[in-house]
Parts: structure tokens; sequence; C-alpha cells
């Protein structure tokens, strides 16, 4: 069963928040200093997200993407790989990470059938990075990396959240690791999620603004054509002869809303349609009360009546969102 939404989107790509906890601040992200943790028992169990996950494959699903709160932090994840990866119908399954865990991770989560990695990465100056992130852990993220390269993930796509003054005068170097590692560095557009106070003034920069700091500081890009059997909403460049490719986001200047084919699956049990919407269907009480399947359809159908058509970042009346990132899975 192909499930559409009212505007004819096929709906193929779930995206899994497995937690709300996280080892990092970004301050994109998660900015507020007491940051409470769900309760334990409001966080879905592995058992009750692979029926969800079940219910997904029955309604189109074919792409999976687990993400957070920060992933490697939830005991066991790579029991979880292992099970999605063993379902049939699932052709793509991939994980974001922030990089701290993933030294030691890295060969279970290969083992277990996890074949595409996002590793997130602001910065490659120690100072910048702990700014972003709260932590001085770049050169651990760095060895995460080359872990994974090691084990043969390819691309590894490294996503870096573009905001000047901040790590404005690194792009240019992360953009260059594209040139002797088979990786995927990908600017995303920063995007005013809870708790982003000063987005749109200063900090934000436009896509192609990001571009032409690149091309200043490490040389011209030349574009990649698309392809692959899940096409992705980066713009494609590389450097002449590199190994890898340098991607841009576009997720506020260019809405890709037009061609979106998410569900995202949130930390305690909620089916969000939209990431910048927080219209949210809760699927957690009919798992516990036992109705199964049926149940988790029934929601997949409510939460596909209220995807909106687009996001309403161009108005400036609308309302702040009430989750942040580290609460949705981004
Ligand atoms: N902890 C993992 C990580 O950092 O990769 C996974 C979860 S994180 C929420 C997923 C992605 O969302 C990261 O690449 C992060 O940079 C991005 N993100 C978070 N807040 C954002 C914002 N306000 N604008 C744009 N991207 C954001
Ligand atoms: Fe944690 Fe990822 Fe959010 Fe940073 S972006 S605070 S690493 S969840």
């Amino acid at each position: 069963m192909r499930e559409k939404d009212r505007f004819g989107r096929e709906i193929s790509y779930l995206r899994v928040s497995v937690t709300d906890r996280c080892n990092f601040r970004c301050f994109y992200c998660r900015p507020v200093r007491d940051f409470t943790p769900l309760p334990h028992s409001e966080i879905l169990s592995y058992e009750e997200i692979l029926e969800v996950v079940r219910a997904g494959v029955a309604a189109g699903v074919k792409k999976v993407r687990l993400t957070g709160g920060e992933p490697l932090l939830r005991r066991g994840i790579a029991h979880l790989v292992k099970e999605i990866a063993a379902m049939p119908e699932i052709q793509d399954l991939g994980l974001t990470t922030n990089g701290l865990l993933l030294e030691t991770m890295a060969w279970p989560l290969r083992e277990a059938g996890l074949t595409r990695l996002n590793v997130s990465l602001d910065s490659l100056d120690p100072a910048v990075f702990q700014r972003v992130t709260g932590k001085d852990a770049a050169r651990q993220v760095l060895a995460g990396i080359e872990a994974a390269l090691s084990l043969g993930f390819a691309p590894v796509k490294l996503n870096t959240v573009a905001v000047a003054g901040v790590n404005d005068a690194d792009f240019g170097r992360l953009a260059r690791l594209s040139m002797d590692w088979p990786v995927h560095v990908r600017f995303i557009e920063f995007m005013p999620t809870a708790g982003v106070t000063d987005w749109a003034s200063a900090r934000f920069l436009s896509w192609e603004r990001v571009k032409e700091i690149v091309e200043r500081d490490a040389g011209a890009l030349e574009q990649v054509p698309e392809s692959g059997l899940f096409p992705g909403p980066a713009l494609r460049y590389r450097f002449p002869g590199a190994k890898g490719e340098v991607g841009f986001i576009t997720a506020v200047t260019r809405h890709f809303c037009g061609e979106c084919n998410r569900m995202r699956l949130t930390a305690d049990g909620k089916l969000r349609p939209c990431l910048l919407s927080d219209r949210e269907v809760d699927v957690r009480a009919g798992l516990r009360a036992g109705l199964g399947e049926e149940a988790v359809l029934a929601a997949w159908k409510r939460a596909l009546e209220l995807k909106p058509q687009g996001h309403a970042l161009d108005n400036p009346e609308r309302a702040p969102l009430k989750r942040g990132m580290s609460r949705i899975g981004g």
C-alpha cells in the first residue's frame, strides 16, 4: 500500500528519533541550559519503534534514518539497526550522529547492517567546535569519521550548519575535506527551530552566500548530476578531481516541500509529518493499549492529512516552534 498525502506526495521515508538525550549542547539545536530529558517511561522501546517501522513499511516506507538527540547514546542501538536492516522492504537505512562515540561504534553499526552514515561537523577549529557544541571534541569526531571511512562507509556525509560569524571562516577547509576523502560535505541553512532566538538577523546565510564563501576560500565548484534511487534534497557540487562532493541543503530559501517524502517519529511516540510545523499525532497510547498495526496505520493516515503543503518560514506572523531539533529528530 503506497500512501499519498493530500498533495499527492508519496511518503516513503521515515526518520526515527531514538532518544532526546545528547552529549552535546549545540546552540542552534538545544539552547536551553536546563533541558530536562523525557522520563524513560515516555520514550518508545525498541519493540514499539519496530512496530511503527513495520506499519510504515505497510504504508510504503522504503527508507529509514535513525537520529535523535544523539542516537549512539541509546544502549543497544546496533540491535535496532540489525532488526530494521533485516526488513526486505527497506532499501536504505541511515543514521545521523554527532560522531562523539563513533570511533568505537562504527564497527558494531557496520556489522549490524548500517549502510549510510551522516556525521555533524560544524568546524575543524577546536575552539569554534567547542563554541558551537559545548564540547572540546573536534579531534574525537574526526577520529570517528576516519574509523567509519576505513570500514567502508562511503560516502560518509558531513553536515555543517552554516552560521554567519560563527563557523563561516572554516567553510573552505571543511569543503576541502572532500578532495581526499569520499565524503559529501553538506552545508545546511540555519533553521529557526525552538529556542533559536537570533535567527534571520545577523546569523542566517543563504546557500548561495555559503557557496560564494566556499568558492572564494577553496576554489571553483562544478555541478554534479543527480543520480541514485533516493535523490536527496541537497544541491550537489564537487571540486574538479575530488573524491567526494560538496552539497547545499536549502531548507529555508528553496522550498523542497513539493517533493517532501518524509514522516518523522519522535522519541516519545508522535508522528510528525513536517519538521517545521508542530502538528503531531500520538501513536504511543495505541501501541501501549495493545491495539497493534491497525492503530498505527490509522495514526499514520491522520498524520498524512496534517502534512502541510509547505513550511511557513516566510510568514513573519508564524508562531515559533515548540520543539527543539533534539526533541524532534533532525
Ligand atoms: N545528534 C545528531 C547530530 O547532531 O548529527 C543527530 C540529531 S541532530 C538534531 C540532526 C541534524 O540537525 C544535525 O546535522 C544538526 O546539525 C541539524 N540541526 C539541528 N538544529 C538545526 C537548526 N536550527 N538548523 C539547521 N540544522 C539543524
Ligand atoms: Fe545534540 Fe545533534 Fe542537537 Fe547537537 S545537533 S545538540 S549533537 S542532537
